[in-house]
Formats: C-alpha cells, structure tokens, sequence
C-alpha cells in the first residue's frame, strides 16, 4: 500500500495544500511503495523562518547543552539501527549488512561531532600593547541548507549536519527525492535526543527546494554532496548569492596494481571496492589498473571467478552481496555505458546486462559486469557509471599509471597495491586526489579527517566532514579589549594609526 510522505518543520511532520509530489519506488520490487510531497518555495520560505527563530536560542546555549544532544542522537541512532535500516534499504536498493555499514559510519561522524567544543576553540593573546588582549573565537552562521545523494540516506546527512548542528546553526535539509522515509526517521530521532523543535527540518523535493535554497537570503551556507554537474550548479548559484557553499560531487576512482603486489589481495579488495553498494558510491573504484601485461593477464584471472560468485538480490535477501541500482532510469543508463562501451571497443568479459533475481522479475538488478582493454579515449573511463560496470585498463609502466590517473578530470580516491615503500611514497605525492589509499580498498579516512576530493570532485574550499567541516559551519570574530584601571585615566587623543605600538 502506498503511503503519503510529508515534510518536517518545526518538530513535526508539515504538508500544503494542493502540493506536488513524486513517486518513491522499492528498487528490489520495482513497486510504487509512498508519494512524497515536493516543496515549494513557500515551504522553504517557511522552515527558514522556523530555523532562522530557533537557531537564535541555539545558537546562544551553552556547549555542554548542545553536547548533551549530540551524545543522546549517537545512542538513539545504534537503539533504531534496524528501523533505520530498513528504510535505507527499501528505498535505496542496498543491502541491510550495507546499509548498517552506512549507518556505522554515521554514527563515527556523530561521536566526532561531539567534539565541536574542542575544533572551535578560539585563540587569544594578552598585552599585545597597551594592555590590550586579542581573542578570536569562533560563532555559528546561522540557518545551513544542505542538500545529499540517494546513495548515503543516513551517512552522507549524518555527518555533514551533525557537526553543523552541534556547533550551534539550525537546519533546512533537502534529501534525495528518492529516499525521503530515511530522512523523516532520522528527523525523529533527533527530535527524541532532545534538540529543540526548528532546529532540524526536513524540505521533500526537487530542484524547485534546491533553487529556493540556493537563492534564499536566511540561508548563510549550502553544503551539498552529489553528481559533478549539479553540485558546479550549487555552488555557482550560491555564491553569486553570497553564501559559503561546499560541494562534494563525483569521482571515478583508480586502483593501481604494481607488479611486486599480493595480487590476491589486490583482486578481492577491488571487488569488494568496485561492486559494493551495485557500485553507487563515491568511493567505488571504477578501474584497475595493472602496472605490466603479465600483471594484468594473472590479476584478470584472479579477479573473474572472484566477481562471477557475487551474489545480487533483494535488499532483505541475506545472502545477496548486493542489490538494485536505484531507479529504472539508472538501470536503463547503466546498459547504455555497456553498450556503448562494447561500440567503442571495450572487450566484455563478465556482461551483466538481462539479469533477473527469481521472484523479483520487475526489481532494477543488473549483474556485475568486467571490461577489459579500456583506454582513455572510451566513455568508461571518462565518466562515472553508477552501476555495477567496472574496467581494466593495461598502463604498460608505473608513469603510465599515474598520467592515466592523474589526467581523469576527478580526483576524489585513488589506490596504489605494492610491497614496495618507493612506489607508494611516490603514488601519494604525485597522485592529484583528495583521499589515497596504500593496500587498502577504500581509503574512506575516519571522522576525525578531513574527507573530500580533489579537481572536479569538490567545489569550494570548505569541508563537510572532519575539523574542518567545524570551521566551514563557524564565522570567525576577533575582538580587541583593554580594562584600563578606574584611576588610569583616558587615553591622549591620538590620531596615529598604531598608537599601541
Ligand atoms: P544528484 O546530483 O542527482 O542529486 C543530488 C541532490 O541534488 C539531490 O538532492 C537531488 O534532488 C538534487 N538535484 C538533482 N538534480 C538537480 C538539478 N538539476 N538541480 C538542482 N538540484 C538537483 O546525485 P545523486 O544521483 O543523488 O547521487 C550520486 C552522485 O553523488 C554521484 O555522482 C556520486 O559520486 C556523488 N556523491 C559524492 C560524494 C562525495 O563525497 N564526493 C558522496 C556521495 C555521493
């Protein structure tokens, strides 16, 4: 049965009269399981007003107020992590293990952000002339939009607002359209951690919500994370209307394998990389690239049985590796990279194209699918594929390696397989991404670094995630006092420009 999904505004569930709304599908099923209303730019006017009041109060309360919120939300989100699952998975297509994986990453964001007193500390010196002290000290900037990814329902808006939120703004948070049940549960709980109502609203909908964000005045920043395309748009449109805005947008992530490498390890870390999640992460890695043909006829070999005992089905089938692609539409994209990759001279070696799982027969599943002989020229290695399509490409040396990585217009991750300390050391310093792994599948760093690509995988200098996400969501003060004595005396009218010095 189909159920109808609001907004969430002011501490409860909020709907307009004669709204739009959009269909929100089950991936596994390919069902129609709700509607979601699509906001307006009067629904965006309103929680602006709604956030704009509370954050006034929150803005002022005390950190160890705001602290005790924040460790509450990390306890309720473990105690609702089956709920919270499950919404993830019915509507995103991931796997319940995948999608309690996502939400331990969360909950690694929130702990960090329990730290907000310590990464916004201040700094001040006394007597830096004529007894006068200087301190910076860092305050909120008000009302934040941020705006995420199908991919992440949880993680991605986890972190990103939870350190927003501990060091002081409030909220107007616009989910994926196509995973909007996620985002009311987690509204919910934080309602239920104690955070007082206004702080954290939810705006359903489409580029219609994203505009209003971008143009509305209340809103001090944007953060974003999404496709390249979008997130230039974003953070275009929200500077030219004077808003701190950071983007985090797509990435299409290389694996090099040396020859001296543990080519065992190498393959299974790049299934494991490339396929999880049917490939819609961030973080995927879409290439390998083995350094040499012998390295690339023996890791070919390796990797092919490895990728063909992948398991794909429903969302809630324990067995499955992973699951549907988000939407027909992708489905439908994902085949179209296939084919056209084969047009360009890809060699197919695993085609998952007319996959079904029994049962299912309307569900948006693809199988895992290798090409080989992929060159710069092809579509493949050019664009990012949100499905579970993933390539070889034979660099016949080291350097190779690096200019094919390097040439690629993003650079959010990049992995280097060796046993040998120079190659890695000279990997990491050449290589132009924002996070590189070494014998590692997924260089995702923890919550207490900083995350974020590279090139066109980022725009703007602000963070989401890490120290630095606290000083993107702060506005620097510095204030210069002097307490003379009572009996000092007022100072010589002086009209130099130093007179302290
Ligand atoms: P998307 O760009 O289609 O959508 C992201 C958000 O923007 C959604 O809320 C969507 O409603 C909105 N949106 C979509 N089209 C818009 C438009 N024309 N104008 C204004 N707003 C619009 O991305 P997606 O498909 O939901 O997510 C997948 C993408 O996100 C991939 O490219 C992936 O690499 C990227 N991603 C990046 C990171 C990172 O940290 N760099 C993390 C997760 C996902």
């Amino acid at each position: 049965m189909s159920s109808y999904i609001e907004h969430f505004i002011a501490g409860k569930p909020y709907s307009e009269p004669a709204a739009r709304s959009g269909a929100v599908h089950n991936p596994s099923t390919g069902e129609e399981i709700a509607r979601c209303e699509y906001g307006t730019r009067s629904t965006v006017d309103h929680a602006v007003a709604v956030a704009t009041e509370a954050g006034r109060r929150w803005g002022r309360a005390s950190h160890a107020a705001r602290q005790a919120v924040i460790f509450k939300l990390r306890d309720l989100m473990i105690a609702n992590m089956d709920v919270l699952a499950e919404a993830i998975g019915r509507e995103h297509g991931k796997t319940i293990p995948d999608a309690k994986g996502e939400l331990g990453r969360a909950i690694e964001g929130i702990e960090f952000a329990c730290n907000a007193p310590h990464v916004t500390k201040g700094e001040y010196t006394n007597n830096v002339g004529g007894e006068i002290e200087v301190f910076s000290m860092r305050r909120p900037i008000g009302v934040v939009g941020c705006i995420t990814p199908f991919n992440f329902p949880i993680m991605v808006p986890a972190v990103m607002m939870t350190m927003a939120v501990a060091v002081g703004n409030s909220i107007v948070w616009k989910p994926s359209e196509k995973v909007p049940s996620a985002a009311l549960e987690f509204a919910r709980i934080w309602k239920e951690a104690g955070l007082p109502d206004g702080i954290f609203n939810v705006v359903q909908g489409d580029k219609e919500v994203v505009d209003a964000i971008l143009e509305h005045p209340g809103i001090a920043g944007v953060s974003f994370v999404g496709s390249t395309a979008v997130g230039e748009y974003v953070y275009q449109k929200g500077t030219n209307h004077n808003k701190r805005v950071a983007a985090f947008t797509g990435g299409k992530n290389h694996m090099v394998v040396m020859p001296d490498a543990d080519l065992e390890a190498a393959a299974s870390a790049f299934v494991s990389a490339g396929f999880g999640s049917s490939s819609q992460r961030c973080m995927a890695v879409s290439l390998l690239l083995p350094v040499g043909t012998e390295t690339a006829e023996r890791l070919r070999e390796i990797v092919i049985p490895k990728i063909r005992a992948l398991k794909v089905g429903s969302y809630d089938d324990p067995g499955a590796d992973f699951g549907a692609v988000v939407s027909r539409e992708s489905k439908v994209s994902v085949e179209h990279a296939i084919g056209r990759c084969l047009e360009e001279g890809g060699e197919l070696v695993i085609d998952g194209r007319g996959f079904a799982v029994p049962g299912r027969p309307n569900g948006y599943y693809l199988g895992p699918t290798l090409f080989d002989r992929i060159t710069t020229d092809m579509h493949l290695y050019r664009e990012e594929v949100f499905g579970p399509v993933r390539g070889i490409m034979r660099p016949a040396t080291f350097d190779e390696a690096i200019d094919i990585t390097n040439q690629h217009e993003y650079g959010n991750g990049s992995v280097i397989f060796t046993r040998d300390g120079k190659s890695a050391h000279r990997f990491m310093m050449e290589i132009e991404s924002g996070m590189i792994g070494v014998n590692v599948p997924v260089p995702l760093p923890s919550a207490f670094f900083n995350f974020g690509g590279l090139r066109r995988s980022k725009f703007g200098d602000g963070h989401l995630y890490g120290p630095d996400a606290a000083r993107f969501y702060t506005k620097f003060k510095t204030v210069s006092q002097r307490w003379p004595e009572p009996d000092d005396g007022a100072l010589p009218v002086s009209l130099a420009f130093n007179p302290s010095a």
